[in-house]
């Protein structure tokens, strides 16, 4: 469910666009079957509060 926007949990900074947030580029990282890892094809933007600089979640870029 979409809402207008997020909240900081660390420093109540409310948050309204992703200009709002810093933004960095990081691997998706899988877990295998029998307790390895490795990188999957994926990359994701880690998005960080601009304030206070908690991460605050991980997504895909809109692009249509
Ligand atoms: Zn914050």
């Amino acid at each position: 469910m979409a809402t207008d926007h997020i909240t900081c949990p660390e420093c109540g900074e409310e948050i309204g666009s992703t200009d709002q947030m810093d933004v960095e580029e990081v691997q998706e990282i899988r877990s295998k079957p029998r307790g390895g890892i490795g990188y999957g094809d994926a990359t994701q933007n880690l998005y960080l509060c601009k304030n206070c600089r908690k991460p605050l979640g991980i997504g895909t870029r809109d692009t249509e």
